[in-house]
């Protein structure tokens, strides 16, 4: 089937065409640049940003694709989680083209098409596989049966998302938003083992309750005392130094529960997808890790990590395959989907 996706859920208007699970056809526009002065991202700004791109977007990825709307066999949108006005934008978008044009319309919810991106660089998912997804909202830890319609949240962070914690700690450190690929190029120059910061959840006792859970936040609180005592004192932060036992940190608790996810439940394939997923580090210690336990590590190309219209497209593309029924026509925008609804 040929499928169009569109996603709208945060500060990237992506529009794309999957056949399968070929992407044809790609198209994304950003509003990051608007938001940077703000240190994050102004919802009402993003939703105005949305409007302005789409039927740029919706022509590019057309004309890159060879295809007219029309030749499309369905329409693939984020219906959640995001915000709620930028998820609107898409949404109606895509409710729009839907009647006029006559196609089935899926909601499909971001966080499953973050995982599902990967398809278009290395196939169909095997399956079962847990996933790991880190992004800009969210960190989850997921059992996947069926990519389409069953996903299982083994855990997920009890506080800040990893790509928050990335962001914050570059404010501490003067670095500009976004800040995981300012921290990313900070760290290459330092030592991941000159600082040690604090795993989450990772002790005896935690483990027993939280065993599959994240939390970034005490970690991010070590980073802003350890630079501030050292402001304090009159001394100059290493800021490498300090990028780089952050970014140890992270991907050294990111990719531990997955690993240990992965033995626990006899999984030997772990997919990791979201923003954070661009890291270098965690790309790396990722491979070590699941090399070492003898499983399959499948990463994306960096930008089917971040934010696109492709992951929903394809996505969408797994539901027509499967056979599944499309979404109601009055499908809403649920900026708080849980991950486990695939499909809206
Ligand atoms: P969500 O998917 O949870 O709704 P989002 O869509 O805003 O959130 P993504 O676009 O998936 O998030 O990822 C953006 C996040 O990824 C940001 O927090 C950004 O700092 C982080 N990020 C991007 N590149 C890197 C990198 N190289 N290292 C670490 N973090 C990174
Ligand atoms: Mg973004
Ligand atoms: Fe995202």
């Amino acid at each position: 089937p040929l499928v169009l996706g569109i996603e709208s859920s945060c500060d990237e208007t992506g529009v794309a065409f999957v056949r399968g699970t070929t992407l044809v056809g790609d198209a994304l526009a950003s509003s990051v640049d608007e938001h940077a002065r703000f240190g994050g991202v102004v919802p009402e700004v993003a939703s105005r940003a949305h409007l302005e791109s789409m039927i740029p977007m919706l022509e590019r990825a057309s004309a890159e694709a060879g295809h007219r709307l029309d030749d499309v066999d369905a329409i693939a949108v984020t219906s959640g989680p995001g915000l709620a006005g930028a998820l609107m934008v898409g949404v109606a978008s895509a409710k729009a083209l839907a009647l006029c044009l006559d196609k089935p319309l899926y909601g499909v919810n971001h966080l499953a098409a973050h995982v599902c991106a990967d398809v278009l660089d290395h196939g169909p998912l095997p399956e079962p596989t847990v996933a790991l997804l880190v992004s800009g909202g969210h960190t989850n830890l997921l059992v996947v049966r069926d990519i389409a319609s069953d996903v299982e949240e083994l855990g997920s962070t009890i506080d800040d998302a990893a790509g928050e914690a990335y962001d914050k700690v570059a404010r501490v450190l003067g670095l500009p938003y976004p800040g995981g690929p300012h921290i990313d190029r900070a760290a290459r120059d330092g030592d991941p083992e000159a600082i040690a910061f604090p795993r989450g959840l990772t002790s005896r006792k935690d483990m027993e309750r939280h065993r599959f859970d994240y939390s970034f936040s005490g970690l991010k609180t070590a980073v802003v005392r350890w630079v501030e005592a050292r402001e304090r004192a009159g001394e100059p932060v290493p800021v490498a130094d300090v990028a780089a036992s952050f970014s140890h940190a992270v991907a050294d608790v990111l990719t531990r529960k997955a690993v240990l996810a992965c033995t626990e439940l006899g999984i030997s394939d772990l997919q990791i997808g979201g923003g954070v997923t661009a890291n270098t580090q965690l790309r790396e210690l990722a491979e070590k890790r699941c090399a070492e336990a003898g499983i399959r590590l499948r990463v994306p190309r960096i930008r089917l990590c971040t934010d696109n219209g492709a992951m929903v497209a394809a996505l969408g593309s797994q539901m027509v395959m499967r056979g599944l029924p499309p979404s109601d026509l009055a499908l809403p925008a649920d900026s708080s989907l849980p991950v486990a609804s695939v499909q809206a």
